[in-house]
């Protein structure tokens, strides 16, 4: 299928064109037409699905089907999008810009930690398109400079993240003042009951689409365990960023705090690093951001949150300095690197208390990720046995984590490439830039067996 087999408008598949896409991607083939047929609609997918184009595009063709007076004079806010985070937001208006340069439409993106001044003019001259977090939107509309009565279309992304974060109450406030009759999309990972709740509050015989990312990330990508005392990570990260070429590492941590302090440790230690997290200014995330992607730090340190919606080609190694306690977040951060083409490598650091992580996530991608032996800070504890992998993981979310077992014996592949070669095919984030997609383009989808 084609792009103009959906029967997007010319100005619509220059812009497709311009990025060079060459076919839409299985969740635009199935949203367009409903969204264009003015459908409300609930996508079951995720960041790197290419879902922004799947309701962008059909949401700015019916702009231009129901926008009569396309004169500046006439703008006011008529598609609303809510996201999540400051980094999606910025993502998704940048979309909205280049797939709607060729049409007459402003679009505005509107979040906290800066400051609104610029945003409030820019409502000013008028805008169709606003794409916001909550929270700013929320205090914008208060101070009456925003006004949503007249919004058409309304788009929830990331609509399970957002229930997540608490926005459940601001939401409900914001959709509270926006007209009953209106077209409205949601998107979202997974489908938990409060997601369904809220669709059927808020939509109108939706229809629904799901699809799941692109394979795994499992078989592109080398991945390596290390069993370090915590106390030593730090000490491990300094040795192989000076041994490897890791010349443009993403580490995650779990806390603010951590990233901050190994950041600057890092930096005092001559490896180039700034964090990024959820308690930094818009202004420092994206100063930093921008530092990684021109190769001027070598290491960016981030906490899951923050990382999501990074979109930068080219990472050489992805480093879990703590493992996730949410399994799925390892398919998501490891699905960073390797993008583009790229052979990625992904290290992770595990230590005693960490060890029940890791058997859900070898579980979850079902294989034993190869143990790297060969380093100077190894575990007193040794090397556990091989996690089974036929028993079912032990839940999505763990709170603590207790010691597992001692080295039984080891039996683990040592320092072998790829531990294995079962594909993964839940509902992780295979990334996947532009390049790969194309790469892979004759995979096929596979159902989400977890939606
Ligand atoms: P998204 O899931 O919307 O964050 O998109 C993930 C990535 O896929 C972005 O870098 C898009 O530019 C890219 N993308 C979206 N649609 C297509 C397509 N039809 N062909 C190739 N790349 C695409």
């Amino acid at each position: 299928m084609q792009f103009k087999d959906l029967n997007l408008i010319d100005p619509l598949l220059h812009a497709v064109e311009d990025q060079g896409y060459t076919k839409p991607t299985p969740i635009q083939q199935q949203a367009i037409p409903h969204v264009l047929a003015g459908r409300d609609l609930i996508g079951l997918a995720q960041t790197g699905t290419g879902k922004t184009a799947a309701f962008a595009l059909p949401v700015l063709q019916r702009l231009m089907d129901i926008t009569e007076d396309r004169s500046k004079k006439k703008r006011f806010v008529q598609v609303l999008v809510l996201a999540p985070t400051r980094e999606l937001a910025a993502q998704i208006g940048d979309s909205f810009d280049a797939y709607g340069k060729h049409t007459p439409f402003k679009q505005l993106t509107i979040y906290g930690g800066v400051s609104q001044r610029p945003q409030v003019d820019k409502l000013k001259r008028g805008v169709n398109i606003v794409v916001a977090t909550p929270g700013r939107l929320l205090d914008l509309m208060d101070q009456g400079v925003l006004w949503v009565n007249r919004v058409e279309m309304l788009i929830l992304d990331e609509a399970d993240r957002m229930l997540d974060m608490g926005f459940l109450p601001d939401i409900n406030r914001i959709i509270e003042k926006l007209p009953n009759k209106r077209q409205t999309l949601l998107f979202s990972a997974t489908m938990p009951p409060d997601i369904r709740q809220l669709t059927q509050t808020i939509q109108h015989d939706p229809v629904e689409v799901a699809v799941v990312p692109e394979s795994t990330p499992v078989e592109q990508i080398e991945q390596q365990v290390y069993f370090v005392e915590k106390s030593n990570k730090r000490k491990l990260l300094t040795h192989l960023l000076d041994e490897n070429n890791m010349h443009r590492t993403l580490v995650f941590t779990r806390t603010k705090h951590g990233a901050n302090r190994l950041s600057q440790q890092l930096s005092k230690a001559k490896f180039k690093s700034e964090a990024i997290h959820g308690n930094k200014s818009q202004g420092a995330r994206q100063r930093a951001l921008a530092n990684f992607k021109r190769g001027k730090t070598q290491v960016l340190v981030a906490t899951d949150i923050a990382a999501r919606g990074i979109d930068v080609d080219d990472i050489s190694h992805v480093v879990n300095y703590d493992l996730p306690n949410e399994t799925e977040s390892y398919v998501h951060r490891i699905g960073r690197t390797g993008r583009a083409g790229a052979e990625g490598i992904a290290l992770s650091f595990c230590a005693v208390d960490e060890r029940d992580y890791l058997m859900d996530i070898e579980r979850l991608i079902q294989m034993h990720i190869p143990v790297m032996t060969e380093h100077p800070f190894p575990s007193a504890e040794g090397v556990p046995a091989p996690t089974d992998l036929s028993r079912r993981r032990s839940g999505k979310k763990r709170k603590s984590s207790g010691s597992r077992s001692k080295n039984r014996g080891g039996g683990r592949n040592h320092q072998g490439k790829h531990g294995g070669n079962r594909s993964y095919n839940g509902s992780g984030n295979g990334g996947g830039g532009k390049k790969r997609r194309n790469r892979r383009k004759n995979k096929s989808y596979q159902p989400n067996p977890q939606a």
